[in-house]
């Protein structure tokens, strides 16, 4: 019998990133989950309810080359190999053009695309050396493996004061292309899954707040704040030989946002 293959989830200790792994974890893989959330990391393991030699905790900050050496160091030394990475981990600070600080720009863009450079450089080198030293052809053709990059409605739309998000979500967008074509000869699948509204941290404040959930339903056609399990579904199908043909592409998980066109008519809130 195959082993079970191996996923990576970046960020994978709450939010988007756990619902990921849970759906993983459902679909028969080996889990590693990697996040600079030390507590929280242990604590979704718990969750998980996972048996040691089916799911694992590494503390990575995905934005420093030597974290993210130690991550895929010890994923091959404890599961001796890795089948799919999720590069999830993300951060939005605040700031436009006239008040963000060059710091805080900084800050996003290495943990949303340097993190996700330098966590797909390492796995990507991996996986074309495995299938370069393999004999057998099956796995390029049955494409084995398989990259998955959480971006976001706002690689596509703006909004004025997150600006250094934006720019770092449009740019993983391109870091997904440009994987995909060089990875193609190899079979190795890279792609995105761009959320709109999904009820997680990075959402907090927003579901008491009565003006702030008028303003995301006037811009959601359903009508509605997503789960984080139906994000983690299309990256499952992402990920999964259902998808076998598809490289390079984004797929949006936003309720029919980027649809839109015009605000949606104010809700009766009898
Ligand atoms: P979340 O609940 O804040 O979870 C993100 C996780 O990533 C946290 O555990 C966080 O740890 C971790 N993380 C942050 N910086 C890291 C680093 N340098 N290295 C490793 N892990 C790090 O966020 P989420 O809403 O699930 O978002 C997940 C992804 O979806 C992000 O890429 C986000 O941009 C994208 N997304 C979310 C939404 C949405 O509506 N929620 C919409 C569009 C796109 P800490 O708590 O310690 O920071």
């Amino acid at each position: 019998m195959a082993a079970r293959k191996v996923v990576i989830v970046t960020g994978g200790a709450k939010g988007i990133g756990f619902a990921c792994a849970r759906r993983f974890y459902e679909d028969g893989y080996r889990i590693v989950i990697a996040d600079n959330d030390t507590e929280m990391g242990h604590a979704a393991l718990d969750k998980l309810g996972a048996d040691e030699d089916k799911a694992i905790f590494v503390s990575c900050d995905v934005s420093d080359k030597l974290s993210v050496h130690n991550l895929v160091a010890h994923c091959l030394s404890t599961f001796g190999q890795i089948d799919v990475l999720v590069n999830n981990a993300g951060i939005i600070l605040k700031g436009g053009i006239l008040g963000l600080s060059v710091k805080d720009f900084d800050q996003v863009m290495s943990v949303n695309l340097r993190g996700a450079f330098l966590v797909s450089r390492e796995i990507a080198q991996y996986m074309v050396q495995t299938l370069e030293e393999s004999d057998d052809r099956s796995g390029r053709q049955k494409c084995q493996f398989s990259i998955v990059n959480i971006s976001s409605v706002n690689a596509v739309v703006a909004i004025a004061d997150i600006l250094a998000y934006e720019v770092s979500k449009g740019g993983l967008n391109q870091l997904t292309k440009a994987m995909a074509l060089e990875l193609a000869p190899y079979g190795i699948r890279v792609n995105g899954v761009g959320p709109g509204s999904i009820k997680t941290d990075m959402l907090a404040g927003v579901a008491e707040n009565q003006d702030a959930l008028d303003m995301i339903h006037s811009r959601t056609p359903l009508g509605r704040i997503a789960h984080p399990d139906e994000v983690a579904s299309v990256v499952a199908f992402l990920a999964s030989a259902d998808a076998s043909y598809i490289t390079g592409e984004c797929i949006y998980v936003d309720g029919g946002r980027l649809a839109l066109n015009y605000v949606m008519a104010k809700k009766n809130k009898d």
